[in-house]
């Protein structure tokens, strides 16, 4: 059964990134980031998911500032991670910039 209420964001990457199968790798990568936080000692939970998610964006900043990515540039990597950046939701950003650039 295709389940076809899918979220704006995901319809986004799917039109900008190619297919299925760039959802699935963008997806991959936000696990990606959980299992480094759970590594790091977290154990995230439906209490602190928010608690999670603002740690998780600061950390994306820093790998996105580390990048050489800024409010001027970001919106090369595609709009969905622009819209993102504006957001604060910098973990997106991340999991975007890696499936363009992981793409080659
Ligand atoms: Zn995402």
């Amino acid at each position: 059964t295709v389940y076809y209420s899918q979220s704006i964001a995901k319809q986004e990457i799917q039109k900008l990134a190619g297919g299925k199968d760039a959802v699935e790798r963008h997806e991959m990568w936000h696990m990606k980031q959980a299992e480094e936080f759970r590594k790091a000692g977290w154990e995230i939970t439906k209490e602190n998911r928010s608690e999670y998610l603002k740690e998780l964006c600061k950390k994306a900043k820093k790998n996105l500032d580390a990048l050489g990515i800024t409010q001027d540039n970001v919106s090369e990597i595609s709009d969905y991670a622009y819209q993102q950046y504006q957001l604060g939701r910098y973990d997106e950003t991340e999991a975007e910039y890696m499936l363009i650039y992981n793409r080659r």
